[in-house]
């Protein structure tokens, strides 16, 4: 080991060695999913054979209709909703036969999820919303205390941190939902709609602040969304159809 100590710029150190898979291993692979609601005597296919593959450290795009199923595949891969039928791997492991309760542990503790609503609590400060989250998970007080202030930093919240979500702007609010899907330093995160609610400048802001985070911490990335915005952010566009994967757009190559 090297005796250099390295300042740390804004980043998060990783206190909780998070299990690493080689790096050939898809950070998510689904086989032939459906997802079929039952409505009374109604059925609705919702995911008609999803086939997809999202390789580890990548910033994906889902996109799609409204009712194509994008939130049920989000749902099923982060392990909120069940398939009926079908394979889903993450980082190599197959999650369906997992009991609620490792399901739980896994979410809590390795995924992040971001939401166009945001989801933050109203009586809570933007500090107390990202800490919250390490104490359902356990983290000591210190420990707790670093994470969340780092977490924040990194948003550029700083200067916010006591404030409640009613006094932040609607993008403010959004940078606080992020630091918490962050602060557990997940490696996969889920976004539905993250930038929905958002002006196109403040999406931007949003999504550039996505892009530098895969890229310095190798997470991967999976956002649902409707914005054409994101085209040039992104590694790659899947476009869900009818339940279905229709197409897989590359995204332009980045000019330098
Ligand atoms: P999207 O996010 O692309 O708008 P959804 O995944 O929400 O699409 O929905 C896909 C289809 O599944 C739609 O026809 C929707 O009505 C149906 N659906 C979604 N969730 C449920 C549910 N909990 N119960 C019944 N039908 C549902
Ligand atoms: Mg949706």
């Amino acid at each position: 080991m090297s005796s250099n100590s390295e300042t740390t710029p804004a980043t998060l150190a990783d206190p909780t060695p998070k299990p690493q898979a080689p790096s050939g291993v898809a950070a998510i692979e689904t086989t032939d999913l459906w997802r079929i609601y039952h409505l009374g005597s109604l059925e609705v296919a919702a995911l008609q054979g999803v086939n997809l593959r999202i390789e580890q450290g990548s910033f994906v795009a889902l996109k799609g209709r409204s009712g194509s199923g994008k939130t049920t595949l989000l749902n099923c891969i982060g392990g909120l909703d069940q398939p009926s039928k079908g394979e889903i791997r993450i980082l190599g492991q197959e999650i369906g036969g997992w009991s609620e309760r490792k399901l739980t542990e896994w979410r809590r503790t390795q995924v992040g999820f971001i939401f166009q609503s945001f989801g933050l609590m109203p009586s809570l400060s933007a500090y107390e919303n990202v800490e919250l989250i390490l104490r359902i998970a356990g983290v000591k007080g210190k420990e707790r205390h670093k994470r969340s202030v780092d977490a924040l930093d990194l948003v550029g919240l700083t200067p916010w941190m006591d404030h409640r979500p009613f006094e932040m702007s609607g993008g403010q609010q959004q940078r606080v939902a992020i630091a918490r899907s962050l602060v557990n330093e997940p490696k996969l995160i889920l976004a539905d709609e993250p930038t929905g609610e958002l002006d196109s400048t403040t999406a931007g802001e949003i999504l550039t602040l996505f892009k530098s985070i895969v890229r310095e911490r190798h997470m991967t990335f999976l956002m649902v969304t409707h914005d054409s915005l994101v085209d040039e952010y992104v590694d790659e566009v899947l476009l869900l159809r009818d339940g279905q994967v229709a197409s897989s757009l590359d995204a332009e190559p980045e000019a330098d």
